[in-house]
């Protein structure tokens, strides 16, 4: 059945495309633009990784947990839905990283693991002497000759040695992307580490000169990252509900994309082809060169890889817990002998998110060569968490219950050369595929505030690309 509309599609109903279609709504209201939208999601649910659960009095986050509140893009949505109101900060508390299989308080003014204040490093027994004499070398060590793209692991072992990277920098950056920092691309995930470096010759004089200066008295009451009372999807669900009901369509997988003379026909699993005048993709990149099967371009990032990871909830009685440490939590450096790669002490990081006397743990596995744990079945990722937490506190009861949330192939690695294949993929597209744009945590960050960016941008491109075809 073919259906006569003239159509914007997007595909994949995340937080790239539900912001897509809430700016593209947007605009086409103000400018009175005779176009619908169907955002059309795989799932039975918006949202994509964004998903919170609610239990016994607990709020659970299965995928992210918050967002950076120095970035603007989530901010700026936030206050536009009048959410400002239910935002809540994250509390502040001493973090730690685990190091063959001892907890180590991150030492005090340090941005990713890079040493801003030397004192604090000094009496960090995190790293060894001559570990930080080798990185102290950053000061004289001149800057690299490199122009094009290089792994973030090549640039910081450079720069500081392999201790420093090892015991602190990769555990804190392999938190955000689960990726090996041997592979990443410096430029399409820190550019500023790259840029300080050739500005300053040392990253640790350009960090000191450029990060804000704290006023050390001031003892900080409230954290970087911001989430709602009511979970994170309480975004989710707002923009939804913004959305005109008929622009949502739910349980329907996007099978192919077929360009016609004018316009492109998008087959739907259910045999349904919707017209389309612009698609925005704001699906994983390795969604496209199946639904584009008939262009070459999407080859270049098919087989790009994304880690699998598995969110491992723990509710607990306080009682259960007989050695705890004071804290928000930690990350495990690989040297450890951990399976977990991380633990939030979620109650009290986000103290609303938990009952008064509960206790809510919050554990990360797999990581790059030990992604298979992530098929384990429940009862034996539990077994390994509490195996591992049980080496630095002591949990003498049972969880009360756990929710285990499996991400297969969800975290997408920005690998060396990653800018430069999604260049030429655009360049590509333009010429190939006008109309269509790609956006979300495949491209151009990960972060919540990076794919509200990108999916408002993509909008912003579509409305001025079908306004000329009017
Ligand atoms: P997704 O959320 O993946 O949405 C894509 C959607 O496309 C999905 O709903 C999918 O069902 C749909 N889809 C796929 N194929 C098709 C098809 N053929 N047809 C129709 N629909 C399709 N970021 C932070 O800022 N803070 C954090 O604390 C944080 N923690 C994270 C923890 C985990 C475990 C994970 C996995 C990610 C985390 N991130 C975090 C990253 C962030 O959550 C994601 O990058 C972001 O939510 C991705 O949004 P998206 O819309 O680009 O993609």
């Amino acid at each position: 059945m073919m259906q006569e509309e003239k159509n914007i599609v997007i595909v994949g109903g995340g937080i790239t495309g539900l912001t897509a279609a809430y700016q593209l709504q947007k605009r086409i209201k103000e400018m009175d633009l005779p176009y619908t939208i169907k955002l059309i999601e795989a799932s039975s649910r918006l949202g994509g990784k964004i998903q919170t659960i609610h239990k016994d009095g607990f709020t659970i986050e299965r995928g992210p947990d918050s967002f950076l509140s120095r970035k603007k893009p989530a901010v700026q949505l936030v206050e536009e839905l009048g959410l400002t109101d239910q935002l809540i900060q994250n509390a502040t508390g001493q973090s730690y990283i685990l190091v063959k299989n001892k907890l180590h308080k991150i030492p005090s003014g340090s941005f990713m693991g890079i040493p801003t204040e030397l004192r604090s490093y000094l009496f960090s027994g995190l790293v060894s002497t001559s570990g930080k004499l080798r990185a102290s070398l950053d000061y004289v060590i001149p800057k690299g000759k490199e122009k094009t793209d290089q792994s973030l692991g090549f640039f910081f072992r450079r720069r500081f040695g392999d201790e420093l990277v090892d015991h602190l920098i990769e555990p804190l950056l392999s938190g955000i992307y689960s990726g090996d920092i041997d592979e990443m691309s410096l430029l399409a995930t820190f550019p500023n580490f790259y840029h300080l470096e050739q500005k300053y010759g040392s990253l640790v004089r350009g960090l000191k000169q450029t990060m804000p200066k704290t006023n050390k008295k001031a003892k900080k009451k409230s954290g970087m990252f911001y989430s709602f009372k009511n979970g994170l999807e309480t975004v989710v669900k707002t923009l939804e509900q913004e959305l005109n009901r008929q622009s949502i369509v739910l349980n329907t997988t996007v099978d192919h994309i077929e360009k016609k003379e004018h316009v492109y026909h998008v087959l739907l699993d259910s045999g349904d082809v919707y017209k389309a005048d612009a698609v925005l993709m704001a699906t994983p990149h390795n969604t496209l060169s199946k639904i584009f099967s008939q262009y070459k371009m999407f080859e270049a990032i098919k087989d790009v890889p994304s880690t699998s990871v598995a969110n491992v909830a723990l509710a607990f009685d306080a009682s259960a817990i007989k050695k705890e440490i004071y804290g928000t939590g930690f990350v495990v450096s690989r040297n450890s002998n951990f399976r977990i790669t991380a633990c939030t002490w979620t109650h009290r990081k986000w103290p609303t998110s938990t009952p008064l006397g509960k206790v809510l743990l919050r554990c990360y596995v797999g990581r790059p060569n030990d992604e298979e744990i992530v098929d384990l079945s429940d009862e034996e990722i539990i077994q390994v968490v509490l195996k591992d937490l049980n080496k630095t506190m002591k949990i003498r009861k049972k969880p009360e219950f756990t929710v285990i949330t499996r991400w297969k192939h969800a975290m997408p690695q920005y690998t060396v050369g990653h800018l430069e294949r999604l260049e030429k993929i655009r360049a590509a597209m333009k010429e190939k595929l006008p109309g269509v744009w790609i956006a979300g945590s495949s491209y151009e960050g990960v972060g919540i505030p990076d794919c509200i960016e990108q999916g408002r941008n993509a909008a912003n491109h579509i409305v001025e690309y079908v306004m000329k075809k009017l």
